[in-house]
C-alpha cells in the first residue's frame, strides 16, 4: 500500500456534536486502479476530486457498484467494523454481475482497516453516531461504446454520521413499479438500481408516503424490499421475511436480524410474503409490526401501509413489545461493543 498522508487535515473544522449525513468527508480515501487486466497498488491518499471526463464509461453505461457499511467507536475509543467480510463478498458479487473485475480481500479489508485507522479521530462516539463507509468500483475508461470497460477504479470514502431517532413512517405497496426484475440486477448493489427507484419513490411521496414496499415485477403480489432496506412482517408472534433471490439484496442487517431473532427464540419464517396475507392479517388484527432493516438507520418502523386506495394503520408498540425495536437494540449493542458478541461479528 502506498501511503500519502495529508498535510492539510480538516479535522479542526469537524464538529462531532453537529453531524449531518453524508456530506463531510474524512481526510483520506483509498483508491486503486485497474488496467491491462490487473489491479495496481492500493493508495491511501488525501480525500479530494479526481480527473475524469464525461466520456468515462461508468457514468455512460452504468458499470458502477458500491457498498455501505459503518465503523463504530466504543466508550474506550476502540474502533470496530461490523461483519466486513459480508460486504467484501457482496461487492464482488455485484462486480461479477456487472462484468467488472473482482477485488481481493487485501484491497477491501486491508483498505478499510488502513483508512479507518488513519482517520480514527473522525469517528464520532455516542448514540447513533458512526462512520459511514462507502467502498465502490466504477468503470473509468474514456470511450463511448456500450461494452465491458477495460479500466476501473476501486475507492473507499467515508463520512461521519448521526442517525437521529427515526419516526415511524408510512409506506406504499407498489402495484406497478418494480425495483428489480427476474434475471436482473436486484441482488447487486448496482448504482443504476438506485437511479431507477427515485422516480417511483417521488410519486409515492406525492401521495404522502415516505417509502415504497417493492413487490415482484411479474405479479406485484409478493413483498420484496422496502425503500433501500430489507423488509420484515410480524403476524401474531411470528416474523416473516422474503428469501433472498436475484431480485432481493442480501442485506447484512437482514441476516443479523434473522440470527438474533432465532437466538432469542423468536419464531422466524423465511418465505414469500404475500400482499394478500398481510392485508388479511391486518383485517383480523393479527398484523402487529412491519419494518425495514439496513445499515443506515438499522430499523425503520412503519406506522401505516398504503395499498391501492386503502391505508392500513399499524398498532403503536412500546420498545418492549416491539420485536423490531428489541432486535435493533440488541444489534446496536453488539455493533458498539455494549454487549457480548456471541456471533463474532465485531472486527
Ligand atoms: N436493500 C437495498 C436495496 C439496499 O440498498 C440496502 C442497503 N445496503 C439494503 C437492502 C440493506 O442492506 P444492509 O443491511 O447490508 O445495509
Amino acid at each position: 500500500m502506498i501511503i500519502q498522508k495529508t498535510s492539510n487535515s480538516r479535522i479542526g473544522e469537524f464538529d462531532p456534536e453537529n453531524i449531518g449525513f453524508g456530506t463531510a468527508f474524512i481526510d483520506h480515501m483509498i483508491v486503486c486502479e485497474y488496467e491491462n487486466g490487473k489491479w495496481g497498488e492500493v493508495r491511501l491518499m488525501p480525500y479530494g476530486p479526481l480527473p475524469f471526463t464525461p466520456a468515462m464509461m461508468g457514468v455512460n453505461y452504468g458499470q458502477a457498484c458500491f457498498e455501505g457499511m459503518k465503523a463504530y467507536k466504543d466508550k474506550d475509543g476502540e474502533v470496530y467494523l461490523f461483519r466486513p467480510e459480508k460486504n467484501f463478498e457482496r461487492i464482488n458479487k455485484s462486480a461479477k454481475r456487472l462484468a467488472m473485475p473482482e477485488i481481493t480481500e487485501e484491497m477491501f479489508i486491508g483498505g478499510l482497516k488502513a483508512l479507518v485507522d488513519m482517520d480514527r479521530n473522525w469517528i464520532p462516539y455516542g448514540e447513533g453516531k458512526s462512520l459511514y463507509i462507502r467502498p465502490l468500483i466504477f468503470a473509468t475508461e474514456e470511450a463511448l461504446k456500450a461494452r465491458i470497460a477495460n479500466k476501473y477504479m476501486f475507492a473507499i470514502v467515508a463520512t461521519p454520521v448521526q442517525s437521529y431517532y427515526t419516526e415511524p413512517v408510512s409506506v406504499k405497496i407498489s402495484d406497478f413499479y418494480s425495483r428489480a426484475a427476474s434475471g436482473g440486477v436486484g441482488s447487486a448493489k448496482a448504482a443504476g438500481n438506485y437511479a431507477a427507484s427515485f422516480y417511483p419513490t417521488k410519486l409515492a411521496a406525492e401521495e404522502g408516503y415516505e417509502q415504497i414496499i417493492w413487490t415482484d415485477d411479474a405479479t406485484h403480489k409478493y413483498f420484496e424490499e422496502s425503500g433501500t432496506m430489507n423488509v420484515f412482517v410480524r403476524i401474531n408472534d411470528t416474523i416473516y421475511t422474503p428469501p433472498t433471490s436475484e431480485k432481493i439484496l442480501d442485506g447484512v442487517t437482514r441476516d443479523s436480524f434473522l440470527q438474533l431473532a432465532k437466538h432469542r427464540g423468536i419464531d422466524v419464517k423465511v418465505e414469500p410474503v404475500e400482499v394478500a396475507k398481510v392485508l388479511e392479517a391486518h383485517s383480523k388484527e393479527e398484523l402487529i409490526e412491519v419494518w425495514g432493516v439496513g445499515t443506515a438507520v438499522v430499523t425503520s418502523v412503519f406506522k401505516a401501509i398504503g395499498y391501492k386506495d386503502q391505508k392500513l394503520t399499524l398498532p403503536e408498540l412500546s420498545e418492549e413489545e416491539s420485536f423490531a425495536l428489541t432486535l435493533k437494540k440488541a444489534l446496536v449493542d453488539i455493533q458498539t461493543n455494549k454487549a457480548e458478541d456471541p456471533f463474532g461479528w465485531r472486527v
